[in-house]
């Protein structure tokens, strides 16, 4: 909207951020004004500190925070060992080097109550920075210097050059995000000026969502987050861009999921057929619930003729692969193909174990299987026209398939011979293609993004999506990230399983119990798991160093013990063999990194070690601890905690851990700790990234811009008469999605 509006300033020469940068040069008559000190130019240090590349840009770049002057303290109140906030102006600047060869700058400043002295080591530039009758303000913690009063933990700004400058004596003074070379003062010159020079800004908002709404105008806001007049103006604007962000966010979520639904051809599957009821019948345990009621969900999805977006969402061990082969088999019945795509060449393998040991007992073969009766492989590759076909055939298709079956796999899925074909991201590279794939399944989306999901279905042209994930995401995110897709929810554990046991160890004696532990548990033919701290696998020097720790755990504490050491940057065949002797109980200790995180079933396994569990995220402490407890044996994970004494963060997440097991209820702790910038990144998920607004704290004005978004498209599928904010849509989102344009 900016833009437009700077196009709009015609007859002038047009507003730029270059030209706002030399009008406030020629005004003030001095030095160039965006250059603090010896340095790049303004705009080049704007650019690339806050990529901010014209004055739209330096609208958005909103203050972090304001000096409000109804709530400064005078300086003579200032108490030490309290914290205070005051204004002053400058009555002096003096520089000397101090004995110890520090470069020191002290400013004093003086509001008729006192005088503090401002001080600044190794700037020497700021000398002349400060000059006597200036405006400062000053906030920290009181503090003596022998008879001087300084604050601690100083933060300053200059409010105003002299008396005659009029740009900031409103009660609440902006304090821009700044950075070495651009002042949060010069940027608030900047904006103001700017400002100053903007004709009226045209609201983007549709007018019944502004009056419905109550909101007040954008132009209004957009100066009055900059500059307001007191707090009642600073909310009411924080609202109105707050909704904006969050409109054009759920418009974009509306807009997708509209064309998906009108535009996108479906396939009618056939649910009732023999390849699931099979399964049904064949099933070693009795369904959960959850798993039938989201089995009956994808039947009814499927069943109909428009696309099918699922998210299956169900904390690890919840048994989310039999819904998924479920809806393999719907596919596979209704004469078409399924694809399932892992994250991990180890779980892609875990996957296609699973699918055997379900699928084999319903006459299910593996394509190319050496294993496999000849007979079976020969009606496979060579059968006569008129010879009946297994019921079906699978193929499992990851980076450690030789060449050769390789290529006759693909070959297979091209032909239409290969049914199901399971496995990594090697799926949706080049040169994979089906005849007819209905069902792209993509477990453990949180690792691939946007980009890979709609890639495998890519390969389908009409196909199905069912995306699974592990990764609880609160259900106020869950609604815009995944606001595309209708979310099912796997919200009970198989019956059997025993609550894991979470204990924290922070000392030696601690750590010993923990070792004695699992000698306890080899002995009673148990099987543990060792997680080394979160090593960086692309880098030699941490790889050396968790098979030096392997090394030393095998050699010093477990000798008696048969240990193993697993890690990502092991070949692939070697990576599956260890998996595979610890599988089937002839390892007793596996000793690895995170490759383990995701999927891998081992219900033998019944302790995990992890080594500085501060170094982890809550999400991953909760994916690695289901890992365990997976079979009929009570489990225990320890976390050994290693935070140093002030990382209260990190030990509130591995309290947390020992807490609960429940996958929620991390989830929002998570999000308490953290907040969801890093819980989800908006640019993986194809979303715009927000400034103000956040989704789970701003719940309400997500509600409401949601309701809104979702009747604009409703009413306007096209934004034919919003011309306008199709603009600002596909300029907030990008190509991130480019999709979501694509004609
Ligand atoms: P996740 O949701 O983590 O992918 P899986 O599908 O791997 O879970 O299932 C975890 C384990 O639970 C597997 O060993 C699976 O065979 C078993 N399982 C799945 N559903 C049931 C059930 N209804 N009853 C008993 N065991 C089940
Ligand atoms: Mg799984």
């Amino acid at each position: 909207m900016v833009e437009r509006a700077e196009r709009m300033s015609s007859g002038q020469p047009r507003l730029t951020l270059a030209s706002t940068i030399e009008d406030i040069d020629r005004r003030l008559a001095t030095r160039r004004m965006g250059v603090d000190r010896k340095g790049p130019p303004a705009e080049e240090v704007l650019a690339s500190a806050f990529d901010i590349r014209n004055v739209a840009g330096l609208l958005h770049h909103y203050p972090r925070r304001y000096i409000d002057r109804a709530h400064v303290q005078r300086i003579g109140r200032i108490e030490v060992g309290v914290p205070a906030t005051v204004i002053g102006h400058v009555r002096s600047v003096s520089y000397r080097v101090t004995r110890t060869h520090k470069k020191l700058v002290t400013v004093t400043i003086a509001d008729g109550s006192g005088t503090l002295a401002l001080t600044f080591f190794g700037q020497p530039w700021l000398r002349t920075t400060y000059r006597k009758g200036m405006e400062v303000a000053a906030s920290g913690i009181g503090h003596r210097y022998g008879r001087t009063l300084q604050l601690q933990q100083q933060e300053v700004e200059i409010l105003r050059t002299d008396e005659q400058d009029l740009i900031h004596t409103g009660r609440l003074t902006p304090v821009h995000p700044a950075s070495e070379g651009v002042s949060a003062r010069t940027i608030r010159e900047l904006v103001y000026r700017a400002l100053a020079l903007l004709p009226p800004l045209p609201d983007p908002l549709p007018e019944d969502v502004v009056t419905g709404e109550r909101l007040g105008s954008y132009d209004r806001a957009l100066r009055d987050i900059h500059f307001p007049a007191d707090d009642g103006a600073l909310g009411a604007a924080i609202e109105r861009l707050k909704f904006d962000e969050l409109f054009t966010l759920e418009l974009g979520v509306a807009f997708r999921k509209h064309r998906i639904a009108t535009e996108e051809a479906g396939i009618a599957h056939a649910v009732e057929g023999p390849l699931s009821s099979a399964l049904r019948e064949g099933l070693p345990f009795a369904a959960t619930a959850a798993q039938e009621r989201a089995m009956a969900a994808l039947d009814t999805a499927m069943a109909r003729p428009e696309p099918m977006n699922v998210l299956l969402q169900g904390d690890v061990g919840s048994g989310k692969t039999l819904v998924a082969l479920h809806a393999c088999l719907v596919a596979i019945q209704s004469g078409h193909q399924a694809a399932f795509m892992a994250p991990t060449e180890v779980l892609a393998n875990q996957h296609e174990r699973s699918a055997a040991a379900l699928l084999g007992p319903i006459g299910g073969v593996r394509y190319l299987d050496r294993s496999v009766a000849p007979t079976a492989q020969a009606s496979l590759l060579d059968a006569a026209p008129d010879t009946p076909p297994p019921v079906l055939t699978w193929a499992l298709l990851t980076s450690a398939v030789p060449a050769k079956d390789r290529s006759r796999i693909l070959d297979g899925a091209a032909a239409g011979s290969v049914d199901l074909l399971i496995g990594t991201h090697a799926l949706v590279q080049e040169g994979v293609s089906f005849a007819d794939l209905s069902l792209a399944v993509v477990d453990e989306q949180h690792r691939f993004g946007l980009h890979q999901r709609m890639a495998l279905k890519g390969k389908g042209g009409e196909a199905d999506v069912l995306i699974m994930t592990a990764t609880p995401i609160p259900r106020s995110l869950a609604l815009t990230y995944y606001g595309d897709l209708d979310v099912t929810i796997l919200d009970e554990m198989p019956v059997g399983r025993l609550p894991i046991r979470t204990v924290a160890a922070r000392t030696g004696a601690e750590r010993a119990a923990a070792y004695r532990l699992v000698h306890e548990e080899a002995r009673a033919g148990r099987q543990a798991f060792v997680v080394c701290a979160a090593i960086d696998e692309a880098n030699k020097t941490q790889v050396k160093a968790a098979e030096a720790e392997a090394g030393r755990l095998a050699a010093e504490v477990f000798p008696d013990l048969r240990v193993a050491l697993l890690h990502g940057k092991m070949r692939p065949k070697d990576k599956q063999d260890v998996m595979d002797r610890f599988r089937v109980g002839e390892t007793d200790v596996l000793i690895t990194t995170t490759v383990i995180e995701v999927g891998v079933d081992v219900p033998n396994a019944t302790i995990m070690l992890v080594e500085n569990a501060e170094r982890f995220g809550l999400a991953q402490l909760h994916q690695l601890r289901g890992r365990i407890g997976r079979g009929s044996h009570p489990a225990t994970c320890v976390l050994f905690d290693e935070a140093e004494g002030d990382n209260a963060i990190a030990r509130a997440r591995i309290d947390a851990m020992v807490a609960t097991t429940d996958g929620f209820a991390l989830a929002d702790e998570d999000l308490r700790l953290r907040g969801e910038g890093t819980l989800f990144d908006t640019r993986q998920a194809g979303m715009p990234d927000l400034r103000l607004a956040r989704l789970a704290e701003d719940a309400d004005l997500v509600r409401r811009a949601r309701e809104r978004a979702f009747a604009l498209v409703a009413s306007d599928p096209h934004l034919v008469a919003h011309p306008e904010l199709l603009e600002e849509l596909r300029a907030r989102f990008e190509r991130s999605i480019d999709w979501l344009f694509r004609s």
